[in-house]
């Protein structure tokens, strides 16, 4: 496996790989690798001829009250699980390579920015798109593979690939959890014992939504309210039942939806997500038996 440090170089090892007809997986991550990051790493292996994977704590992504200085970093362990994961290039640039004096651009999508994380969050998801911009310039991949743990991010970078005609083809993964719920996260590691078990709440309560929505329930308000009711005094940023695409909240379910909350913990904020499509033209309760 092969560690690039710069733009040039990176675009010239991919110029490589395209020139012997090969396809380049990409997955981008801020590295404290996790199972979640593995599933997306080991599937761009597999989709693809190569996959590469970037390791790079995006500066411009985070507030000025935000976590930058005390993010994870662990980059010789986040280099060992690429490689067993079948990642043959990590790209890792600096932040002062990504951005020299004078850098001036951004790239930002309007609308589905403004919800939810977007509103407490201010510029982060600019950040992020500017930055996964200047990762697909720089790693030319065919397919580039997001978790759907990020369900804002995933809409968005959906959206700026498609409208900057990159020619990128966006893969949404499902959410990695750990066998108790909790969906795997770079920030756990901030979690006390007594926090990670309050944290709990989270997935406990989105669990109890899915199956109110398999029993039939379509009603926003009543679920966002059940889910609220389970996080066990936990504070949350939001609890919002969403349209999957345009990420506009939806008074009732139909077609895919996404029931996303952003909550404190301690001192960490977390994400949490399900992702629900209504079965067409439902006529009642959705069960086992007449999904068959
Ligand atoms: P990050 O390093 O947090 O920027 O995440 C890099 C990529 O891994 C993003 O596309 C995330 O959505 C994805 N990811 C993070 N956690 C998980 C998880 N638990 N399951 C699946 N994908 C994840």
């Amino acid at each position: 496996m092969i560690v690039l440090r710069e733009p040039n170089e990176m675009r010239r090892w991919s110029f490589e790989r395209r020139r012997e007809g090969k396809t380049i997986g990409f997955v981008p991550t801020m590295g404290a690798l996790h199972e979640g990051h593995a599933s997306l790493m080991r599937e761009a292996g597999r989709k693809n001829d190569v996959a590469v994977a970037s390791i790079f704590v995006n500066p411009t992504q985070f507030g000025p009250n935000e976590d930058f200085n005390k993010y994870p970093r662990m980059f010789d362990a986040d280099c060992a699980m690429a490689r067993e994961c079948g990642v043959v290039a990590v790209y890792a640039p600096t932040a002062g390579m990504m951005y020299p004096p004078g850098y001036a651009t951004t790239v930002s999508v309007a609308r589905l920015t403004e919800g939810l994380c977007g509103r407490s969050r201010p510029g982060h998801f600019s950040g992020v798109t500017t930055v996964v911009a200047k990762l697909f310039n720089a790693v030319m991949p065919h397919r580039a593979y997001f978790g759907q743990k990020d369900a804002q991010q995933c809409a968005v970078i959906r959206r700026m690939a498609r409208d900057l005609d990159t020619g990128v083809e966006i893969v949404e993964m499902p959410i990695v959890r750990e066998p108790d719920g909790l969906a795997m996260s770079s920030r756990n590691a901030y979690l006390s014992a007594d926090e990670r078990a309050k944290a709990l709440a989270l997935s406990r309560a989105l669990f109890h939504a899915q199956s109110l929505l398999e029993n039939g329930r379509r009603d926003a308000r009543e679920i966002v309210r059940a889910v609220r009711e389970r996080l066990d005094g936990i504070e949350a940023d939001y609890v919002e039942l969403v349209d999957a695409e345009n990420l506009e909240p939806v008074n009732e379910v139909s077609g895919c939806v996404v029931l996303a909350v952003a909550a404190r913990v301690g001192a960490t904020r977390l994400i949490d997500n399900i992702k629900y499509c209504a079965p067409a033209a439902s006529a009642g309760p959705h069960t086992e038996e007449s999904a068959k």
